[in-house]
């Protein structure tokens, strides 16, 4: 989606606002695409003396699978962007300020970057997820596990003789 802020450029205290819904369903993490519903984008480009800026607020619902425990959970995600936007720019290294293309821009893309960048990098149903054993695959968060109580044969014998 391609934000139009031409008209502000040059008019301190204008602004520009928008409300979207943005489509990153396809966005991959690690196999997972957890952003399964409509991303909200609400929010405004505005000039303050001079200087364009732009800040959106980014609300969804992700649809996770736990990391530890593989249980399917709901969380909301919520993300405030703030970036300075130019017409040109002095120093072309400067990642900070986001160059326009003819007085305009891809909010999408500029979202969809900051809604990557903001991921955690572990998914967690809760804090504290104590996940599945290892050996006998119960879910620890909700049940016990049961490999402590099958007796190994050898630790059998070996108790006789002692
Ligand atoms: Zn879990
Ligand atoms: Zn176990």
């Amino acid at each position: 989606m391609r934000l139009d802020v031409k008209g502000i450029v040059n008019t301190p205290g204008g602004g520009v606002e928008f409300n979207e819904e943005l489509d990153f369903s396809d966005v991959d993490f690690g196999g997972v695409c957890p952003a399964v519903r409509p991303v909200s984008v609400v929010g405004a480009v505005r000039n303050i003396a001079g200087m364009l800026r732009l800040t959106a607020d980014v609300d969804t619902t992700l649809s996770c699978v736990c990391d530890r425990c593989a249980a399917a959970f709901d969380k909301p995600f919520h993300l405030s962007i703030e970036r300075l936007l130019a017409s040109e720019l002095e120093d072309e290294t400067n990642d900070d300020i986001l160059l326009l293309d003819d007085g305009a821009f891809e909010l999408s893309e500029l979202v969809r970057e900051a809604f990557i960048l903001n991921m955690d990098t572990k998914t967690l149903c809760r804090e504290d997820c104590k996940g599945l054993c290892s050996g006998c695959g119960a879910n620890l968060n909700v049940e016990a596990c049961r490999c402590q109580k099958e007796t190994d044969p050898r630790w059998a014998a070996l108790r006789e003789l002692l």
